[in-house]
């Protein structure tokens, strides 16, 4: 192993301790900020290609899609007798 970089972070990535090559790759075991341990290939982690355990990314992907908020404001939509959109409340 030509590079220590234990104790260093890598985003939510702290490096714990070299693990070992696999396929040509250096893996290090990594501590994420959610408590989660994995071993990952180092020079993934340089490049900022795994910022996280996984975790990051379900985080993510969970804010693209909010849950939808019940709208509360005091304006009902109908459809009249002649098929027109109408306001029945909170017409000025
Ligand atoms: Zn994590």
């Amino acid at each position: 192993m030509s590079l220590d970089i234990t104790g260093e972070r890598y985003s939510r990535l702290i490096a714990i301790r070299y693990v070992g090559i696999r396929n040509g790759h250096n893996f290090w075991l990594f501590r994420c900020d959610c408590g989660t341990e994995k071993q990952i290939d180092l020079s993934r982690v340089r490049r900022g290609d795994t910022r996280s355990c996984g975790c990051l990314g379900r985080e993510m992907r969970h804010r693209k899609h909010p849950p939808r908020q019940r709208n509360n404001t005091s304006t009902e939509w109908i459809i009249d007798e002649n098929g027109n959109l109408s306001r029945t409340i909170g017409e000025p």
